[in-house]
């Protein structure tokens, strides 16, 4: 390949250059080496004013970071983190890096990263950073994403999957690499914890009857537009997760070698890498895989220990939905592992469950275990009921003898079966006290998301205030101690939790002198830009808007019109969408219009972020019933990137039958226009409809809880 280019200008590709040219007109020639096979989506030219910061070599292979010209102090994150990233990813797959160079480059209008073979691309505002505005979240946010795309160099570049229903596979692996290799590289990062976390996200979204299954026939562009969602990504990163507990992580490791070195330089199924690891793993696992990629859902294991005898546990399946929920039932395989001490020591074992019931003899066990854990390393892709006494057990002693990210994920649990009806509001009310002080920051937050339960719509109006002393009481003093501004010395961990802990309790604790301090920061922020810590930033600036009035509304606006930098324009229109003065949220939305932003950068704060507060989440469906039409106009409408689909999400906040109702008939025609359209109304409205249902039942709840508190 050849690019004729002014001479001034960078040019790039997915080889290395072989020759230039100068060539009459000011322009010259280059000249690019042939490349290995590729896939024609992973082919990319660079053309621009560019200047390359050398990041040195992993192996044979020179690496560089290409940013736009004269920004190489910002690619100081990037450049540190991606050869070690590289030479992990190396040692992981056991073959080194497929292709003769590696460079990643910034592409300033795009805000998604694209893995393409030796020439990575990358928004600017996930590979760059100003070393002044440079946060610990940005710095993670970084070392994923350049996994994530670097892991695609093997799976997805080097092995092709052979059509787009197996784009789960790519996108499932490198969401699991994202998390796995930048935690070699950080031990003191605790990205286990994130690896629970998401999975406990992703089975929010999957329990919902409109959620996709992993594994889905691509026949259209309404396919194509749903297959890149959260489902195949994180779901499928999670199962992954479970079949490599189950295997275990050697075992595992080598069926994905085998698979990589079967299939270099072609393409391959889902088919092909199921054999591969049966092959290693010595059973075949297709069975057990296609359960749960074919399939929607959540399973949800109940477990009960029976000791009359020889000690067991009695494991019984069914599918996990949300109170009220439509869908219908189902069963799969499950790898079920659990973690038991029993006899001063603690013992690990695996089964699958495959049955709707079954006993799992537990085989170190001679007396009854003093505590099981059903869901061991919370690895496996399944919601557990627990019988009888194992929750306390599990928990007895505040979860000392569990890992954090194993309280975080018990906690996860307790909070999601909540909204399934097997647990009681109360109960798991019961348990912020216990862990709402734990010394690890991540179990706090988990403790902190299920008293979240306490502003949900099910919440009757009048008993808010209690709802928001209950949390004031559980967290308040740590809140107020942590304070809005970082302390020199501070480690990483409590810096996060306060980002979360200090704007939970100032908003949903109603805390007002967090509130106040919030406000008086952000007017000094918008006078002088040095006085907040970056990282602190966006949730300061949303809580002084959440409470804020018009002159703060102007000055955040004008503050946005004049701001260059992406990344401060970004946290400026979230918070120009965060305010719950219902008039205030309304002029907001009029910015749609603005000249002086991109729809792509207002699009989602302001129509989204009024879907908070019970004030203000009427506005944007209102918005849009008025807009519609020179909306459609404004916004990007392409296959996979159709902002118009989006646009049932206005329905997002609602939570009864007649707002429902004029959501489906405004939209029910309309969506088939947009792509992507269908399955987003749907999803809108089977939200509404459960949250409707979960009022009915959890409101007497925490009634109950709350007139008692
Ligand atoms: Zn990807």
């Amino acid at each position: 390949m050849t690019l004729h280019v002014p001479k001034d200008d960078m040019a790039l590709s997915n080889t290395p250059v072989l020759s230039e040219a100068s060539e009459p007109n000011g322009m010259k020639a280059v000249r690019f080496k042939a490349s290995p096979p590729l896939p024609s989506y992973l082919v990319a030219l660079a053309v621009g004013r560019f200047d390359a910061v050398d990041a040195g070599h992993v192996g044979p292979t020179p690496v560089r970071v290409i940013v736009p010209r004269g920004k190489s102090r910002e690619a100081a994150d990037a450049v540190t983190a991606i050869p070690p990233l590289l030479k992990l990813l190396e040692d992981y797959f056991g073959i080194p890096y497929p292709y003769e160079k590696l460079d990643s480059v910034v592409m300033p209008i795009s805000d998604f990263a694209m893995e393409n073979a030796g020439l990575i691309t990358y928004a600017e505002s996930s590979l760059l950073a100003d070393p002044a505005r440079d946060t610990i979240v940005h710095r993670r946010e970084l070392a994923g994403i350049c996994a994530h795309e670097m892991a695609h160099q093997w799976v997805g570049d080097l092995v092709t999957t052979a059509w787009w229903n197996d784009t789960w596979l790519n996108e499932g692996f490198a969401t699991w690499m994202e998390r796995k290799i930048p935690g070699q590289w950080r031990p003191e990062w605790h990205l286990d914890v994130s690896v629970v976390k998401a999975r406990i996200g992703a089975m929010q979204r999957d329990q919902l009857a409109s959620a996709r299954s992993i594994r889905q026939p691509i026949e259209g562009n309404d396919d194509i537009a749903n297959a890149f969602d959260d489902i195949t990504y994180e779901k499928g990163a999670a199962v992954i997760e479970m079949f490599e507990r189950w295997i275990g992580p050697e075992k595992f490791r080598e069926g994905v070698q085998l698979y990589l070195k079967q299939h270099a330089w072609g393409n391959a199924t889902a088919s092909d890498f199921e054999a591969a690891i049966s092959s290693v793993a010595g059973k075949d696992i297709a069975p057990v895989f296609s359960s749960f990629l074919d399939q929607a859902g959540v399973p949800e294991v109940s477990a009960a220990l029976k000791c009359t005898a020889k000690p067991a546990l009695h494991l019984a399946q069914k599918r996990s939905l949300p109170i009220g929920s439509q869908a219908k039932p189902q069963t799969w395989e499950i790898p079920v592992c659990v973690a038991y001490e029993a006899d001063g020591a603690v013992h690990h074992q695996c089964s699958v469950l495959a049955e709707a019931q079954a006993d799992m003899e537990l085989a170190d066990a001679q007396t009854c275990p003093a505590w099981l854990l059903p869901n061991d390393r919370e690895a496996g892709y399944y919601q557990v009921a627990y019988e009888g006494d194992l929750l306390k057990n599990a928990l007895s002693d505040r979860g000392s003898h569990l890992t954090v990210a194993e309280r975080v994920g018990v906690l996860g649990d307790v909070e999601l079966s909540v909204g399934t009806g097997e647990t009681r509001a109360s109960v798991a009310l019961g348990l912020v006290p216990v862990f709402s002080k734990d010394s690890a920051p991540q179990v706090v937050q988990a403790a902190a998301n299920i008293a979240g339960l306490l502003k949900t719509e099910s919440v009757p109006g009048d008993l808010r205030e209690k709802g928001a002393r209950f949390i004031r009481q559980e967290f308040g003093e740590q809140a107020m101690a942590l304070g809005w501004l970082a302390k020199p010395g501070e480690n990483e961990d409590t810096r996060l939790l306060r980002q979360k802990l200090v704007p939970f309790v100032a908003s949903v604790g109603d805390q007002k002198e967090l509130v106040q301090t919030a406000e008086k920061l952000a007017l000094g922020w918008l006078k002088n830009r040095k006085t907040i810590t970056p990282e602190m930033l966006g949730a300061l600036l949303d809580t002084a808007a959440e409470f804020g009035d018009r002159d703060l509304f102007n000055l955040l606006r004008t503050a946005a019109i004049q701001e260059h930098d992406h990344a401060l324009r970004e946290e400026l229109l979230d918070a120009l969408g965060s305010f719950r003065k219902p008039e205030l949220a309304r002029k907001a939305l009029d910015l749609l219009f603005s000249k002086d932003f991109d729809s792509r950068e207002s699009f989602y704060p302001l129509l989204l972020g009024p879907l908070a507060y019970a004030e203000t989440r009427d506005v944007p469906f209102d918005f849009v019933k008025q807009h519609l039409d020179p909306l459609l106009k404004l916004l990007p409408r392409e296959v996979g990137e159709d902002y118009a689909a989006v646009l049932p999400q206005v329905g997002g906040g609602f939570c009864d039958a007649k707002r429902r109702d004029e959501l489906d008939s405004f939209f029910r025609d309309r969506v088939k226009d947009y792509t992507g359209g269908p399955r987003a109304l749907a999803q809108t409205l089977e939200g509404i409809d459960l949250c409707i249902s979960a009022r009915k039942t959890l409101g007497p709840e925490l009634t109950a809880f709350l007139n008692k508190y």
